[in-house]
């Protein structure tokens, strides 16, 4: 794939925060947000194609085996996968894609794309992350009990990201993350190399310091 944008991976275990911190991010231009595909049933509000592409298993399966995902994973029983064409056709395009997935898909993304900046936004503690969880109130008591089990697995994997931002405020989170995409984009910048001209082609007063490195 050419990198003329860049590819963001944003993890942390359900209940970080990720979602509120990737919606306020897409409000800027330069993001493109890749939309997963997930045999999970919708939640409430959810609508497909705008959350998640809703899928049956035997739909999922095809995509994956027919090579249409960049990666995927196994999440607490449903499956979750990124369709490749949308990250292609964007990053080509110079955006900064974001991938809001969990840590197998993220480890996947960059043992394929090693150049792909890896974010993990971390709740303030595991209590925390159940008080958010359970006020979500958007699964029974017995899924937060798996989903706060995978989030500690999740955390044990911190080390493989390139950046950990703890979500205690959405703003500053949101900030630090800007701040990381444009420094990441500044560093990628000097890959193109200075400008080679010849002596000729400059201004008659700068050719006597013809000297610079730049120069033929
Ligand atoms: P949820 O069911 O809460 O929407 O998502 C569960 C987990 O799956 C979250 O950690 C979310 O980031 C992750 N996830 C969402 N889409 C994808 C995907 O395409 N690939 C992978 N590997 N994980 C995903």
């Amino acid at each position: 794939m050419a990198m003329d944008g860049l590819l963001v991976v944003i993890s942390g275990p359900s209940g970080a925060g990720k979602g509120t911190v990737v919606k306020k991010l897409i409000l800027e231009d330069v993001y493109a947000l890749s939309i997963s595909v997930t045999t999970r049933m919708p939640r409430t509000g959810e609508v497909d194609g705008r959350e998640y592409f809703f899928t049956t298993k035997e739909d999922f399966e095809k995509l994956r085996d027919d090579n249409n995902l960049l990666e995927h994973a196994t999440y607490v029983d449903n499956y979750y996968g990124t369709p490749r064409k949308y990250v292609e056709e964007q990053v080509a395009l110079g955006k900064v894609v974001l991938l809001e997935i969990e840590v197998d898909g993220a480890l996947q993304v960059k043992e394929k794309f090693p150049e792909a900046v890896l974010i993990f936004i971390a709740p303030p503690s595991l209590e925390e992350l159940e008080r958010r969880l359970v006020k979500r109130n958007t699964e029974s008591e017995a899924l937060i009990a798996s989903r706060i089990k995978k989030a500690q697995v999740e955390l044990g994997l911190i080390s493989h990201y390139d950046y950990v931002v703890v979500n205690d405020s959405v703003k500053l989170a949101v900030e630090k993350i800007n701040a990381i995409v444009t420094a990441e984009r500044l560093r990628r910048f000097p890959k193109a190399k200075p400008r080679k001209c010849s002596k000729d082609s400059l201004p008659a007063e700068r050719r006597s310091l013809g000297q610079s490195p730049i120069i033929n």
